[in-house]
């Protein structure tokens, strides 16, 4: 599976329990840093590029491994 850092805000899939999510990104030009933020429902951690830390992550559509809490990795 591609390690490519997700680059904008646009929705995309937890690699570790399947929901659907999507980080709530402020973009200004030449003022952006790597943001970390967490998939909501198993806290897995990603980054992205933004100008302002990211607050606000969205739930588009719920997990689908079958289980609850954080993930192993
Ligand atoms: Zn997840």
């Amino acid at each position: 599976m591609s390690k490519r850092p997700y680059d904008d805000s646009h929705e995309h899939p937890c690699t570790c329990c399947g929901a659907t999510i999507r980080p709530v990104v402020q973009k200004q030009d030449g003022h952006n840093e790597s943001e970390e933020y967490n998939c909501p429902e198993c806290g897995k951690e990603y980054s992205t590029r933004a100008s302002l830390p990211i607050t606000r992550v969205v739930l588009v559509s719920g997990r689908t491994d079958g289980r609850t809490g954080r993930c192993p990795d």
